[in-house]
């Protein structure tokens, strides 16, 4: 069948009509910065200080786009007669983003958190061998990092944390022992039993007599009374940890 003349510029209407309705999703890059995903893959940023060369990311890249260079160091024994020991220092480390499929192993794999994604995209080259971005860049990016999401109000403090927070409060227990004065108390002061009362203040409660009570009368029994029977002898030793003693109104076998 013939197409009906005009039927074309009737679809080309309909679909020009269609689309002058819709929401624009143009973005006037760079004029207009994109709104990114915090957590965005743009590139990698490598906290130096934290890299101990162990070699992990270069190894488990899958593009082997990591290049490493390195040398030992020999640092000398801490205390007289002690070993020394050698360490690696990081000369060289380079991505080659040419290469680089944004995969994120090199990230997971390393165990001394020493690598991170950066939302920074802009680092387009006229040249792919300027692709290549050394330590220096690599480090720059750090500082582009977003911090990291804050724990669920329920989690365990991280072991870290914790760790750093129980040594800060040993020094600072250390330093209040420190600086507080001497007592008063010197050798062979005896100790006080409690706060001194001032001249001319009451006597103590535990000093004075009480007025419901005859001090001449019976006394409440200090030993074993008639009435009460030998008993079982109570431990005097620091014996909480022996076993337990007869039950009571046996006595003592011996
Ligand atoms: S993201 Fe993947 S490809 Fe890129 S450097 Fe890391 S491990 Fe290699
Ligand atoms: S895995 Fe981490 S610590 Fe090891 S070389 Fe790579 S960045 Fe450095």
């Amino acid at each position: 069948m013939p197409p009906i003349p005009g039927s074309g510029l009737a679809k080309g209407l309909a679909v020009t009509l269609r689309t002058m309705t819709r929401k624009s999703v143009t973005a006037q890059y760079p004029d207009v910065q994109p709104d990114l995903p915090p957590r965005t893959r743009g590139v990698i940023g490598l906290f130096e200080e934290n890299c101990t060369v162990c070699m992990l990311c270069a190894r488990e890249c899958p593009d082997w786009c990591i290049y490493i260079d390195s040398h030992k160091e020999t640092i000398p024994a801490a205390a007289p007669g002690g070993r020394e020991r050698s360490r690696n220092v990081l000369d060289r480390f380079a991505i080659d983003f040419s290469l680089c499929m944004y995969c994120g192993i090199c990230i997971e794999v390393c165990p001394f958190d020493a690598l991170f994604w950066s939302p920074e995209f802009e680092y387009a080259e006229t040249d792919i061998r300027e692709l290549t971005h050394e330590r220096d860049k690599l480090r720059e990016w750090m500082w582009t990092v977003p911090a990291p999401p804050a724990l669920d109000p329920a989690a365990e403090e991280p072991k870290e944390i914790a760790a750093a927070r129980k040594t800060v409060e040993k020094q600072a227990a250390a330093r209040a022992q420190e600086s507080t004065p001497p007592g008063p108390a010197g050798p062979g002061t005896p100790r006080s039993a409690g706060p001194t009362p001032a001249p001319g203040a009451a006597p103590a409660p535990e000093a004075r007599p009480r007025p419901d009570r005859d001090e001449s009368g019976p006394e409440r029994p200090t030993g074993p009374g008639p009435d009460r029977g030998p008993g079982p002898d109570r431990p005097t030793g620091s014996g909480s940890a022996g076993p337990a003693g007869p039950p009571p109104g046996e006595g003592d076998p011996a």
